[in-house]
């Protein structure tokens, strides 16, 4: 694999666990969802946003207590994949990072002599986010040139390239931890049937079809018999409710999404 593949890679896996963490700390204080709805729909379907969450503004799980979880998987996958991307942190860290202290581009490790609690997390207490927005950087090569400073000689580049070693470590790292990610919110790629929710025009069996590169969609297998008004997939033996034609199948299912999330 070459390094500009490698690169791709790594940026997508980071990026796409920025954008699905939000959804990890939902589950997290939500019940494991039924089959149906499926908690992907009901999120992704959520008329309102008053349950987004503003990630930055979160502890990291790894340093929050947690008394009562509601859903102890989601619990689980997130505390994991927080220690693996904070550890690849450190690795990197240690390996290409010149940056003085004091410098907010610095990934600061654990101190567990620190004064404080934050001081003791390093830059752990900024949370996950923070720390796949720095992974990203240090494989994007970002800061690896001298620097003019205000009145001085050039100053000596706050981070070293990436060796392809560790391009490859961050790599698999990230993936490993997104597939974890996508596997727990139910959006890695996989079909569902839905059971006792049979189809309301046909009373054929429905699968959920679901996939990290696609929206989600419905298939009914009742085919040019199910009177349902959508079209047929690309097999043309099943009825399917692509992704814009999803809410009528949840209002034909007697399905209240909202409050069902
Ligand atoms: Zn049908």
């Amino acid at each position: 694999m070459s390094y500009a593949t490698a690169v791709h890679e790594t940026v997508a896996a980071l990026r796409s666990i920025r954008e699905q963490w939000a959804e990890l700390l939902l589950a997290i204080e939500t019940p494991p969802a039924d089959v149906w709805p499926p908690r992907q729909l009901a999120h992704t379907l959520r008329a309102d946003d008053d349950q987004q969450l503003v990630v930055e503004d979160r502890a990291p799980l790894v340093l929050r207590e947690h008394p009562a979880p509601l859903n102890v998987d989601a619990l689980d996958a997130g505390l994991a994949i927080e220690r693996q991307v904070f550890a690849l942190a450190d690795t990197l860290a240690a390996a290409i990072q010149h940056a003085e202290r004091g410098d907010p581009r610095r990934w600061d490790y654990q101190h567990p002599g620190a004064a404080d609690a934050r001081g003791t997390a390093g830059s752990r207490a900024h949370g996950l986010h923070f720390a796949c927005v720095w992974v990203e950087g240090r494989v994007l090569g970002e800061d690896t040139e001298p620097e003019q400073q205000l009145d001085g000689p050039l100053a000596a580049p706050p981070f070293a390239p990436l060796p392809p070693h560790l391009l490859h470590e961050a790599r698999r790292t990230a993936r490993l931890a997104e597939g974890r990610l996508l596997r727990t919110l139910g959006l890695d790629q996989r079909t569902t049937s839905v059971p006792d929710r049979p189809c309301p025009w046909c009373g054929g069996e429905l699968t959920l079809h679901t996939d990290p590169d696609e929206a989600p969609r419905v298939t009914c297998s009742g085919g040019r018999g199910c009177s349902a008004p959508v079209p047929l997939d690309r097999t043309e033996r099943a009825r399917v409710w692509e992704w814009g034609d999803l809410p009528e199948l949840i209002a034909a299912l007697g399905v209240d999404v909202a409050t069902a999330a």
